[in-house]
């Protein structure tokens, strides 16, 4: 298949939504990753971008929509709750998953009886998504395993020659996917860490939020249960953002004839060794996460990350969403 790459005029979204409609997988921007577009009305469209991702049947999509009327549209049923989430955080990186109406098949929601939703905040999502004229459902536009693409030339890596189209875009705002919010069932839970927090959600519906914690865990994201996210080389990952252990575990690592690379926050006080820049805050870190991992995977043959939640500046928002992303990443490889 020859892949088209669009850019955001007015012709080429057009012919983006046409295809949707007519059944084809687009690739497109939005603020956290870049998603792989099919409609989420057309089974035979939605099967597609399982197939073309190598993605287990029994992870469910997320469904995009640009209007707050398709929520209701798409869902059986809106909790207070959920109306809250609505007015205050969408559109935004956040994902809300509410129990399905019909209309969704079981194939977007691998077979569960709710279905997540969101409505993205960037502008260029939101044109393509009017264009599209149709709930999109859109995992991430990366081949299953590898860490989300938060650039189109990213996703040109992963999905040319296997999609209809590539809409051209900026690189992604936030860099990681959206904070997964479960209000299908009697207390809110956060199934996935994002960039809007749990803390921030417990203020705002006067209720604890509590986040699913264990990725073994049965209850229904089916999603977290995968290795995700990760290096095609080794990584580790140092919680505590102590330099004479990071130092040390890299010259071992070179002494064993290895070429790894320190991905810190501040490279200063690694002297001559290899580094790359973590970011200040969770939100920088979270912003050229996928990124740099994607960058230093071609240059070096290991990864020591360090990434220390609760001071040195990443005591921020993203904090918890970044540091699931670094420990599915290192598969729970912690020194
Ligand atoms: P991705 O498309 O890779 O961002 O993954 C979407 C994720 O959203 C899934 O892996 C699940 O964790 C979550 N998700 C989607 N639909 C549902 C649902 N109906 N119930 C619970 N979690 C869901
Ligand atoms: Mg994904």
């Amino acid at each position: 298949m020859n892949t088209r790459y669009l850019h955001f005029n007015e012709r080429d979204l057009a012919l983006a939504g046409e295809m949707i409609r007519s059944g084809e997988l687009v690739a497109f921007p939005t603020e956290t990753v870049y998603g792989l577009g099919a409609n989420a009305l057309d089974e035979c469209a939605v099967r597609k971008s399982y197939a073309v991702k190598g993605r287990p049947a029994d992870n469910p999509l997320i469904v995009h929509v640009c209007d707050k009327s398709q929520i209701y549209d798409v869902a059986s049923e809106v909790s207070s709750y959920a109306e809250k989430v609505i007015e205050r955080v969408m559109p935004g990186p956040i994902t809300i998953v509410l129990p399905k109406r019909a209309l969704i098949s079981d194939v977007v929601t691998a077979g569960l009886p709710s279905v997540a939703v969101r409505m993205p905040v960037s502008e260029e999502a939101r044109s393509f998504l009017r264009a599209a004229a149709t709930p999109v459902s859109a995992p991430s536009a990366n081949l299953s395993g590898r860490p989300s693409p938060t650039t189109w030339q990213r996703v040109r890596e992963d999905m040319d020659g296997r999609i209809a189209a590539v809409l051209c875009g900026a690189p992604c705002k936030v860099g990681i996917e959206s904070t997964v919010l479960d209000l299908s069932r009697e207390r809110p839970v956060v199934l996935r860490p994002g960039a809007v927090s749990a803390e921030f959600l417990s203020s705002l519906l006067g209720v604890e939020v509590t986040v699913l914690s264990d990725p073994t865990s049965k209850v229904n994201s089916p999603g977290v249960r995968y290795k995700h996210y990760s290096p095609k080389v080794p990584m580790v990952l140092e919680l505590e953002g102590d330099v004479d252990k990071l130092a040390a575990y890299y010259d071992r690592k070179v002494a064993e004839g290895c070429n790894p690379v320190l991905w810190v926050r501040d490279a200063k006080r690694f002297g001559s060794r290899h580094t790359a820049f973590m970011g200040l805050t969770a939100e920088d870190a979270a912003a050229n996460l996928y990124e740099t991992m994607r960058s230093l995977e071609t240059r070096y043959d290991f990864i020591i990350a360090s990434f220390c939640p609760r001071r040195g500046g990443y005591d921020t928002p993203a904090s918890q969403g970044v540091l699931d992303r670094l420990m599915r990443a290192c598969g729970h490889n912690v020194i």
